[in-house]
């Protein structure tokens, strides 16, 4: 065993979420390890894992100077946004334009996003890859952790241990802490489509009884799609040839992206996702934080879930910036700040996801009738529309932590 080595914030879990939170601390005089279960964190994957990215989210990546590396290895503009249910009136749309931004979102590949994250780790904290987490124990001052690493136990200690690993977070689960939630019972097939036109840089999000298909354009004039199936659809789906599962895409896709792309003309590999909605029942406790999926995996189909966890990076960082902080990063009191921080605007997004599904997986013709209803009022009611383009090009939150920056500084001036 080898000799233990003292941390201020132990970090597991080296995703895009973990890798950010990770910098921001260092930045801040943080003495930080992450462990991480895989040798060379997230590598590059056939099909993409592709997120959507807002533009608050893009502006923050910028901030930190990830953006333009990120961008550098390609990144798709949403500069429109579509909303529809096929065979149904009502259509929602939505341009950068008027929300006076240059796209309301990026699409990015998750690997282009960890690599600049991990280069820009380089030298400023400490990495045990690949490695587990056996124990934890609590001690007076902070938490005393044991790992497997380098084929050996190690022990380290920290006054703050961060759960940043994920859907299924082993930290969580350590902690005793439970969720709320449910499974979906359907699976997110995810593959790339060429089309016949250009996609012209804009979303599609097609609201079908049987669960939503949405379309983000990617920088190679491809789209990437989300397709949320049933299990036995998605079985069914991911063993058709390409050639009749782009026949059935087309089917699905309906009026909503053809007249605009044209045919589907060739496709890349499948994946399948299982979808479920999972909120941590504490975000907090004592010595441990959960952040980005460890805390809330949504649904996908508001693609939220990456930009929320960046949102618990920026509110976490806020909490521990403080002289509090730097006396013990493990203080209760700071843990409840972050605990209180995070929970409405979870909660916010996770209700408005959840609401949109419910709404849309209904056949009743008088349910059909409201929502082309609320669609059309969606689109010429224009205030509406203007929260609505907040919401998804992320501004609204953007100027909520610019507002809680602006007053940190003002107090501490
Ligand atoms: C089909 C699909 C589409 C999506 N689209 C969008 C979108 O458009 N926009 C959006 O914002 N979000 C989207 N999301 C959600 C987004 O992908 C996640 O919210 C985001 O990737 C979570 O990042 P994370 O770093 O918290 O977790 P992860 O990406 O899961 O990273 C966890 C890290 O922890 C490591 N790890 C796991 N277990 C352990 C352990 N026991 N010990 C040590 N290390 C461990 C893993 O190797 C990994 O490196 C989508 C999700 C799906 C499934």
């Amino acid at each position: 065993m080898n000799q233990q080595q003292g941390f201020d914030v132990v970090i597991v879990g080296g995703g895009v979420i973990g890798g950010v939170l990770a910098l921001q601390l260092s930045t801040l005089g943080y003495r930080i390890a992450i462990v991480e279960a895989l040798s060379h964190g997230m590598g590059k994957t056939d099909p993409e894992r592709v997120v959507a990215l807002s533009h608050g989210s893009q502006c923050y990546l910028e901030e930190l100077g990830l953006w333009q590396d990120i961008a550098a290895a390609g990144a798709g503009h949403i500069r429109h946004i579509e909303v529809r249910e096929p065979n149904n009136h009502g259509l929602v749309q939505m341009d950068a334009a008027e929300a006076g931004v240059d796209a309301l979102g990026y699409v990015v590949e998750i690997t282009d996003v960890v690599r600049p994250i991990y280069a820009a780790l380089e030298g400023k904290v400490t990495w045990f890859r690949p490695a587990r987490v056996l124990s934890f124990q609590h001690q007076h001052d902070g938490i005393r952790i044991s790992l497997s690493y380098d084929g050996e136990e190690q022990r380290i200690s920290a006054a703050l241990l961060i759960g940043a690993d994920g859907t299924n977070s082993q930290i969580r689960r350590m902690a005793g802490i439970g969720t709320h939630g449910w499974d979906h019972n359907r699976f997110g097939l995810v593959a790339s489509v060429r089309c016949e036109r250009t996609h012209a840089d804009t979303a599609y999000e097609c609201f079908r009884s049987s669960g939503p298909l949405a379309f983000l354009p990617l920088s190679d004039d491809r789209f990437s799609i989300v397709w949320a199936l049933a299990p036995q659809e998605a079985v069914r789906m991911m063993d058709l040839p390409d050639r009749m599962f782009l026949k059935r895409l087309q089917r699905a896709a309906d009026e909503s992206v053809l007249p605009r792309s044209g045919r589907f003309e060739s496709l890349g590999k499948r994946a399948c996702f299982p979808l479920e909605l999972r909120i941590a029942k504490e975000y907090a406790r004592s010595r441990i934080a959960l952040i980005g999926n460890a805390a809330h995996t949504l649904h996908p189909v508001a693609g939220q879930g990456m930009n929320l966890g960046l949102r618990d990076v920026i509110d976490l960082v806020e909490v521990l910036d403080s002289p509090l902080a730097k006396k013990d990063a493990g203080n209760p009191l700071l843990l409840s700040a972050y605990a209180e921080k995070r929970r409405a605007d979870v909660l916010a997004v996770g209700g408005f996801t959840e609401s949109m599904l419910v709404s849309f997986a209904n056949d009743l013709d008088w349910l059909r009738l409201l929502r082309g209803q609320a669609l059309g009022l969606m689109q010429t009611c224009q205030p509406l529309k203007d929260e609505l383009l907040q919401h998804a090009s992320g501004l609204t939150h953007l100027r909520k932590s610019s507002k809680a920056h602006m007053k940190q500084s003002e107090t501490s001036l």
